[in-house]
């Protein structure tokens, strides 16, 4: 994004010919000095927190604090829960954001009696730390500060498909000890793979009991709910003040102004929305988002957030269950007043638009939703199976993973196949998790279409073991996207972008090997795009190779016509299609990329080419790594240790670079 030119104005100087104003002027101008340097001294060389969290603790009774590393929102939850369960161990919790927080007073902690740090760090991208905990990484890595023996925890949360699992959960808990701090309980290694929720119930079961014996409090026994939040209704309700669904400030949809990001998205019109496959049963589509006059920039490789909205029959049905009149104005307002965060979401708001733009009710809910939950089933028996699925016995965890995980019952389909459960609508939009910004791989180049944002994304659906149709929230949503309403009006989509490190090379006579599966060639059409851009300036542009996998020729070869015509103009210099399913026996990226083994060892080795993937994390990103080990191996005369260390290598110089999902 660019800058703004600020050149700030001086003061108005009147003619220096009139002695006495002159003279007045100069004392003007000294203390206007003096001003400016109080204001930089107090709001740039410190930099702008929340007030200090120790005092805030002290000040609040609170031995416990949890911080969060959050990218998506589930960090942030976590730690929410452990502060919330503090009071039922005998400790008094409160949480945290890193990026709101000075962190070098961590060592002041020992200051407060019987005193705890936990940090719920998420890992974001390769082993790279979430945006609000940059700050605090960079702190560990600098600061030589003793940590005086503070206590501390570390629960990491991680992805096992990724190959730097939990790196920041790691790094923390071991740097913290570094550091001087003191463990009062093991790592724990959330795996998003595999059961996150699971993993948490599992650490926090071990956790409590150890902080229970390491402070010598006692376990209160007390599971009754604890309201965050209370329910007012405003009077003197003036709809011009009330969310209609707003990150940040209110009317933001209306008056927008930049700069654009997560708290202030920019609504882009849709100017295109095709389907990309010509025959199948699956939706593949091409947006292009408006940004024109947004003044954002993008780069290729870079990420475009978006803010869905959910399916509007879950609202109404949920609505419908719970009684509730869904356009009633509330407000849930933290009960700690002291707390940096006032309202679960937006407020005051409806429920209809907290239900539709705020809360996540498509996903499984977490097992302490269905533990608060309980106590709202009328049947015992449903109270039971609530509560069990929430305990971390093995019976419990057993029937959370069948009856909500494997069957992907949403919260409409708990409260529908549990008729006695019926919860306060009130509470239930307390305890949901917050509904979070999509990101997808921007399918084009900003060099070459700066006034437009391209999305390649295949719509999600499914049918789940109870009969029901799962819709990914995000992708059933766009594909709704029409171009032009009914009524004329423009669809559009609330969007940032977020910056990547999938760049293509600096130089550009480099060349670049591309690999990508499915929707993940998505910036593989930005990257063509700007070398095209580039060779139209004249410059040297390397070669340029393409491995593109997808199902059928016929029905998914996305971008055929697109990428035919960039290699007939010479932009792609060689394009590898593996069509996995045309044939009995599976053809897949890395049986081709073998087959040219020897001139693409001569691409990395020796002319300094770039490796770029894109696509599903989970087998293909490792399996396409094997096959350059296979070929640094077979070619390149390596051993496989030597091979897996030249491959890492080049990842460190950012010559192998993976934009992968999960
Ligand atoms: P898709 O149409 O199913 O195509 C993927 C292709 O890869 C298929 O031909 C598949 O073959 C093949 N494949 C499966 N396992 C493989 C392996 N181990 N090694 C090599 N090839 C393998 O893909 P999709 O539905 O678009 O999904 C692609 C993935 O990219 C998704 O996980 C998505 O989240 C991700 N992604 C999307 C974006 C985006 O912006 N939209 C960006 C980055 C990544 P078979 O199925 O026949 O076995």
């Amino acid at each position: 994004m660019e800058a703004e030119s600020v050149v700030p104005e001086g003061p108005d100087v009147a003619p220096v010919e009139q002695e006495p104003l002159f003279r007045n002027l100069d004392i003007f101008l000294f203390s206007l000095i003096i001003g400016q340097l109080i204001y930089w001294l107090t709001t740039v060389v410190t930099p702008q927190r929340e007030t200090s969290f120790i005092e805030k603790m002290k000040k609040t009774n609170r031995n416990m604090v949890v911080f969060y590393g959050s990218q998506t929102g589930t960090a942030e939850e976590f730690c929410g829960r452990l502060a919330k369960d503090a009071q039922r161990y005998g400790m008094s919790g409160m949480s945290a954001d890193l990026e709101e927080n000075d962190m070098s007073e961590l060592p002041r902690l020992v200051e407060i009696d019987n005193s705890l740090a936990v940090f719920c760090m998420a890992t974001y991208g390769e082993g790279d730390p979430t945006d609000n905990a940059q700050d605090f990484y960079d702190w560990m890595q600098e600061t030589d500060e003793e940590l005086n023996r503070v206590n501390f925890a570390v629960f990491g949360l991680g992805n096992k498909t990724y190959e730097h699992f939990n790196a920041m959960g790691k790094y923390t808990d071991k740097r913290l000890e570094e550091l001087g701090g003191r463990r009062i309980y093991d790592l724990g290694m959330g795996d998003d793979d595999g059961n996150l929720e699971e993993d948490f119930v599992s650490w926090k079961e071990q956790f409590w009991p150890a902080v229970c014996e390491h402070f010598g409090v006692e376990a209160t026994g007390d599971d009754t709910s604890i309201r965050q939040y209370e329910l007012v209704f405003p009077t003197d309700i003036n709809m011009n003040k009330v969310y209609t669904g707003e990150m940040g400030r209110l009317k933001s949809f209306e008056t927008q102004k930049p700069p654009f990001d997560a708290k202030n998205p920019y609504l882009a019109t849709v100017a295109v929305n095709r389907q990309l496959n010509q025959a199948g049963d699956r939706h593949l589509m091409h947006l292009e988002l408006d940004i024109s006059g947004s003044q954002i920039r993008y780069d290729s490789g870079d990420h475009v957030a978006v803010y869905p909205m959910n399916d509007v029959s879950i609202v109404n049905r949920i609505g419908q269950i719970l009684d509730a009149d869904l356009d009633t104005v509330i407000s849930l307002n933290n009960l700690d007043e002291e707390s940096n965060k006032k309202h679960p979401f937006p407020c005051p708001t409806t429920y209809r638009t907290a239900l539709t733009h705020y809360l996540d009710i498509t996903n499984p809910p977490r097992t302490n939703v269905l533990f608060e939950l309980a106590q709202y089933a009328t049947d015992p028996k449903d109270q039971d199976i609530l509560r069990k699925m929430a305990s971390a016995s093995p019976e419990g965890k057993g029937l959370y993973q069948s009856w909500v995980l494997d069957a992907q019952r949403n919260i409409l389909a708990v409260l529908e196949d549990m008729p006695s459960l019926h919860p306060a609508i009130d509470h239930l939009c307390e305890l949901l998790p917050r509904l979070q910004a999509r990101y997808y791989s921007i399918a084009s180049s900003g060099k070459v279409y700066s006034n437009m944002v391209s999305i390649c994304a295949v719509v999600v659906e499914f049918q789940t073991s109870t009969g029901r149709s799962f819709k990914g929230v995000a992708t059933n949503w766009l594909k709704n996207k029409v171009v032009v309403t009914d009524n004329g009006h423009k669809a559009t989509v609330p969007m940032y972008v977020r910056k990547s490190q999938f760049r293509l090379p600096f130089k550009a006579s480099n060349p670049v090997v591309m690999i990508g599966l499915g929707t993940g060639i998505a910036p593989f059409m930005g990257f063509l795009q700007e070398r095209g851009w580039m060779k139209e300036q004249g410059k040297d542009v390397g070669e340029t190779i393409l491995y593109f996998g997808c199902r059928h020729r016929n029905q998914d070869f996305m971008y055929q016509q697109e990428l035919e015509e960039f290699e007939k103009v010479g932009v792609l210099t060689q394009l590898n299609v593996a069509f996995s399913r045309d044939q009995e026996e599976k053809v897949y990226v890395q049986h081709l990329l073998k087959k040219n083994n020897e001139h693409l060892w001569k691409l990395i080795h020796t002319d300094n080419a770039h490796i770029y993937i894109c696509g599903d994390a989970r087998n293909m990103a490792r399996d396409v790594q094997n096959a350059f080990y296979d070929i640094a191996e077979e070619v390149g005369g390596l051993t496989h240790t030597q091979a897996v260390v030249y491959i890492k290598k080049l990842m460190t110089k950012g010559r192998y670079a993976q934009d992968v999902w999960s």
